[in-house]
């Protein structure tokens, strides 16, 4: 499963992360945006606006809200939205927040509303009021918050509220990376573990991605252990083809999930259309789980489509699976 970050793999994760937005592969425009808004804020002696980073899991929004704190040499508070689940949990969070500090919030748009209400007040003027107590009693205590950025990011931008959204004055769009971006990720993080790599072989890796760097050093980590084990150390085109095929990593980036989503359409229910609850059944996984992590992926390819009566397989879809297409396939 690709998704969320497992624990142990956080650690790995953090060794691996570009510190700088020098170091970062890749994401270019959104590289040189940031680059300026910090340069000009760090010119002017402010800080910086308050920066929303909107995309997929694993293309880097942890990394580059870090590289944000690194660059202005300021001090990173890390919250998730989750984790928010009433006003007086932010309020707590902002009360200790000093001049200059970057408080990043991960999954922003899973905040509670009167959470956010909060937070934009915050962001905008740098003051909110506490309310204590309840009912008739209850006052309001006017809290003076130091400036500060925010750094939010969110799978899905169009999920937050318009006045939240409204006070971010930079918003970047990461976009899965390009297969010759994800090359070069590989051989960055192979060299940081010190692991020998063929040029051709991070290049397979990379290309069995998914477009996501987390998960080309999931597939990295897997394939050290396997030169490791079985190869001597050293990871060539053959190991790297020889680990993926193990994992079962196909050429694509295809996982067990996936194929077994795309069978099921194809094969058990003839290439739909199908709800998504009953194709998750079929492959014995949460709805969740096929909507947030296989869904995605088949889509991008072109080998599932939703369409309002359901969810139904493209030709190439059974191609990819090597079956026939039935002549009454979706086109
Ligand atoms: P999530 O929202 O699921 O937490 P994320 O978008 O915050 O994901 P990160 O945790 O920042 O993703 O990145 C995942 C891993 O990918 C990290 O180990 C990081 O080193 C690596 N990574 C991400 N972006 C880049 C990049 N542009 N160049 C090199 N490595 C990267």
């Amino acid at each position: 499963v690709f998704a969320e970050a497992l624990p142990e793999e956080r650690a790995f994760e953090a060794a691996l992360r570009p510190k700088t937005l020098d170091e970062l592969v890749g994401q270019d425009r959104v590289r040189e945006q940031l680059a300026l808004v910090l340069d000009a804020a760090t010119a002017r002696g402010r800080t910086p606006d308050h920066v929303l980073l909107s995309g997929p899991p694993g293309l880097g929004k942890t990394t580059i809200a870090m590289i944000i704190a690194n660059q202005l040499a300021a001090p990173l508070r890390l919250t998730s939205g989750p984790a928010i689940q009433h006003a007086g949990d932010l309020a707590a969070i902002l009360s200790g927040i000093g001049e200059g500090d970057v408080l990043f919030i991960d999954e922003i748009h899973r905040m509670s509303r009167p959470a956010e209400e909060l937070l934009y007040m915050a962001m905008e003027d740098f003051r909110v009021d506490v309310v204590v107590g309840k009912g008739p009693g209850a006052t309001a205590i006017p809290l003076e918050i130091p400036p500060f950025t925010v750094v939010g990011a969110t799978t899905r931008a169009g999920l937050l509220p318009g006045p939240l959204r409204d006070r971010f004055g930079f918003t970047a769009q990461l976009d899965y990376y390009e297969p010759a971006d994800l090359h070069r990720i590989v051989l960055r993080s192979a060299s940081l573990l010190d692991l020998s790599i063929d040029d051709d072989a991070a290049r397979e890796i990379g290309s069995r991605s998914r477009g996501t760097p987390r998960i080309a050093n999931r597939l990295l980590r897997r394939v050290r252990d396997y030169a490791e084990v079985r190869a001597g150390g050293h990871v060539d085109r053959a190991v790297a083809h020889a680990a993926l095929e193990l994992y079962e990593v196909d050429e694509l980036g295809l996982d067990r999930l996936d194929r077994a989503v795309l069978h099921a359409l194809c094969v058990s229910f003839g290439g739909g259309p199908v709800g998504i609850s009953t194709l998750a059944v079929a492959v014995g996984e949460e709805r969740e789980t096929v909507e947030e992590l296989a869904e995605p992926f088949l889509v991008r390819l072109g080998f599932l489509a939703r369409t309002p009566r359901g969810r139904i397989a493209t030709p190439a879809a059974w191609q990819h699976l090597g079956l026939s297409v039935p002549s009454d396939a979706a086109q």
